[in-house]
């Protein structure tokens, strides 16, 4: 057993790089996709849907990255593990980051 992680709202650029590289992409049909994998700051087993779009790969972006190439999409850990300091009805771990989905061009 390791010391619980407090809650914090807190961003890496490494988050996002882990995510990035460990996340897989489940197409539940073809206007959604399903994104599984682990927390970078926890651990916890995510998963985020995501509506629209064609899926042509994802990287890791930095938090102030502009929406200029495919698409950044905001992500959260959203875990329901006891992290001490966590605000009321919040959930995670407090980590958060950007993913940039790559959508095919027509
Ligand atoms: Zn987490
Ligand atoms: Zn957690």
């Amino acid at each position: 057993m390791t010391e619980p992680i407090p809650y914090e709202e807190i961003t890496e650029q490494s988050y996002a790089e882990t995510a990035a590289a460990s996340f897989t992409v489940t197409e539940v049909s073809s206007a959604i996709l399903l994104l599984r994998g682990a927390c970078p700051r926890c651990g916890a087993a995510l998963e985020v849907p995501l509506v629209g779009g064609v899926f042509n790969g994802m990287r890791g972006v930095s938090p102030e990255a502009a929406d200029t190439d495919g698409h950044v999409e905001p992500m959260a850990c959203t875990c329901e593990h006891d992290h001490p300091n966590r605000p009321e009805g919040m959930t995670g771990c407090g980590a958060y980051w950007n993913l940039r989905i790559g959508v095919a061009a027509e």
